[in-house]
């Protein structure tokens, strides 16, 4: 596991480093935002601890940037402020996590254990009947055959697998995997859960993406007994 550590501290980074190296963590640390942006945007560093006061960068304007750049690394904050409304931006911007200067660092490896533990669930597969998503890879299969979805279809099916059995609303669909009001009065989600039927449903399978009229959709298999969810025949 690779930690980074964005600090403009050199005396915190360096405790910090030893802190982590001696709990079994590779680190490496950058002392400022330009330095830190790449790292955070680059796929191998497993978590990072960010410093919201650096000397080129809001910490928070730094995390919003890594996860526009496409950043999905667990992120913890560190930051000297500690009112509400700091935590509420440092969390909006894209923070997982945050804990105010000075800290224990007990508590710090305790907070770096959970959000790695999150991580690490977050990309374990999902499974409806015998649809199949790895998080890890991407990849999506029903019944051993493969599925390519585009980006989109692949959020839209994420966010419904992972509330499988749950009815979720247009508005929530919305929200977690467009964000943009833009959409709001447009009928993209119809269109695309229907592009999502025409690929994850087979006719010879339970049907799996429900409408619920009035309300919304859920994904789950409806067919009872034992056989359920046995896998197709090759
Ligand atoms: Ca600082």
């Amino acid at each position: 596991m690779r930690v980074l550590i964005v600090e403009d501290e050199p005396a915190v980074a360096s405790f910090l480093g030893q802190a982590l190296r001696e709990s079994g963590y590779v680190s490496e640390s950058a002392a400022t935002g330009r330095d830190g942006l790449p790292r955070l945007v680059s796929r191998d560093v497993d978590l990072a601890i960010v410093d919201v006061m650096l000397p080129d960068a809001d910490g928070f304007d730094l995390v919003a940037e890594a996860r526009r750049r496409g950043a999905r690394l667990p992120i913890l904050m560190l930051t000297a402020r500690a009112t509400d409304t700091d935590i509420v931006s440092g969390l909006d911007a894209g923070a997982d996590d945050y804990l105010t200067k000075p800290f224990e660092l007990d508590v710090l490896l305790a907070r770096v254990r959970a959000l790695l533990r999150r991580r690490d669930s977050d990309r374990s597969p999902l499974s409806v009947e015998t649809l199949i998503m790895d998080p890890a890879t991407r990849k999506v299969e029903r019944g051993g055959r493969r599925i390519d979805l585009s980006a989109r279809e692949y959020a839209l099916l994420e966010y419904l697998m992972r509330n499988r059995g749950r009815v979720v609303s247009k508005a929530q669909i919305l929200d977690k995997v467009w964000d943009d009001p833009y959409f709001r009065e447009s009928n993209i989600v119809e269109v695309y859960v229907n592009y999502l039927r025409g690929k994850i449903e087979f006719p010879e399978r339970p049907r799996l993406l429900h409408t619920v009229r009035g309300v919304g959709y859920v994904l789950e298999s409806r067919e009872e007994g034992p056989h359920a969810s046995a896998p197709l025949e090759p």
